[in-house]
């Protein structure tokens, strides 16, 4: 991935948990070039948790221009609407309104510093977003929960194909954005 510019910038809108029966999903907006990115406008307790942060860093709904989304679990899409009408990208196709385009996610370029990647793992239909910023290689990926793992995803159909992408991810990033927790510097204790 060494044509990754690093020009983007990272803002976590929402730091994800999951502490049964409550769950937020890790909510992210990256920027690069001409491109404003959601990554996973999943559950929060109040739209707002979204909204606020957005605002705060000058953003408006208006101005987002795709949302990416990690997979297909409702902690990571059920606020998608939140947002006009704009490509939402997942691992398979792009959608907006109700064109459909077809195309494989992996090495799909939505702006010089932002690259979607295929990583099957915590579900066949997982999509790492890896963001090059000035400072480091940010992997948003549902491939760990938080900095601990789990070890063993409890959802991952393929336990083999899970250690198999997490090390890829982690041949590539030097920071980790997890689905439901804070953001990590990788590690030797980090699950593989
Ligand atoms: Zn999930
Ligand atoms: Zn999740």
């Amino acid at each position: 991935m060494t044509d990754l510019a690093r020009t983007a910038r990272i803002d976590v809108l929402v730091e994800g948990y999951a502490r049964m029966p409550h769950v937020a999903g890790t909510v992210s907006l990256v920027r690069d070039a001409d491109r404003v990115v959601v990554v996973d406008p999943g559950m929060v307790a109040d739209r707002e948790l979204i909204l606020g942060p957005l605002r705060a860093l000058g953003v408006a709904p208006e101005d987002v221009t795709d949302v990416v989304v990690s997979h297909h679990h409702l902690d990571h899409t059920v606020n998608i609407a939140l947002f006009p009408v704009v490509p939402v990208h997942d691992f398979r196709s792009v959608i907006e309104g109700d064109r459909l385009t077809l195309r494989p996610a992996d090495g799909f370029a939505l702006s010089p510093g932002i690259r979607l990647l295929a990583t099957p793992g915590h579900t066949p239909q997982d999509v790492t977003t890896l963001v090059g910023t000035p400072e480091d290689v940010v992997a948003l990926t549902h491939l760990w929960w938080t900095a601990e793992g789990p070890a063993d995803d409890p959802f991952a159909p393929d336990r083999a194909l899970l250690q198999q992408q997490r090390e890829r991810v982690l041949g590539l990033a030097t920071l980790v954005v997890p689905g439901h927790g804070a953001p990590f510097r990788p590690g030797v204790g980090t699950p593989r």
